[in-house]
């Protein structure tokens, strides 16, 4: 599964995230604008996760991050996403929710996990009620990985996986 699935992992520990979050986010309103002429919107989907992936998350919109200067929007509803941002080991309840918004997103369309259960389950590896993974569900693109990932993490693999983008 790893293999499929382009993981931020290598590039972050090569130190690409001790570059400041202006110049990261720069680049990622260039390759934005490149790829769609517009912001890009993300829909975000909590497959069941604890709970502080969510918080990383809001805090990158928070007046600190202001992940919205950089052409990066949350929509509420699927129609309207351009990417699936995923968090959560995908619990047995949530597995057809997460295949009905992916499927109700229009194409060209991608999806990002973020944080270790999203992978492969993370610390709730092996639970009775949980599938173990987004890739399962549907196809992955790009991976943030942490327990939580942190602000930061997101607008890199943003711009990792933007740029990465192969739109027809
Ligand atoms: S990866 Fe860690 S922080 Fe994120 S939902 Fe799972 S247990 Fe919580």
């Amino acid at each position: 599964m790893n293999n499929i699935i382009n993981i931020a992992n290598a590039r972050i520990q090569k130190g690409i995230v001790t570059e400041n979050l202006d110049l990261i986010g720069s680049k990622l309103k260039t390759e934005i604008q490149k790829k769609f002429a517009r912001s890009l919107f993300l829909r975000e989907v909590d497959t069941g996760s604890c709970g502080a992936c969510e918080s990383e998350i809001i805090s990158a919109i928070n007046p600190v991050y202001d992940l919205q200067r950089f052409g990066v929007d949350f929509v509420a509803s699927p129609r309207h996403a351009d990417a699936l941002l995923v968090t959560g080991p995908v619990s047995l309840n949530m597995s057809l929710a997460l295949k009905r918004t992916y499927e109700a997103m229009p194409s060209p369309k991608f999806v990002i996990t973020a944080g270790d259960c999203a992978l492969d389950g993370g610390p709730f590896k092996g639970s009775y009620y949980i599938e173990g993974g987004v890739s399962k569900i549907i196809p992955v693109v790009f991976h943030i990985p942490g327990c939580p990932p942190k602000p930061i993490d997101l607008v890199l693999a943003l711009l990792l996986a933007v740029k990465n983008l192969k739109r027809s």
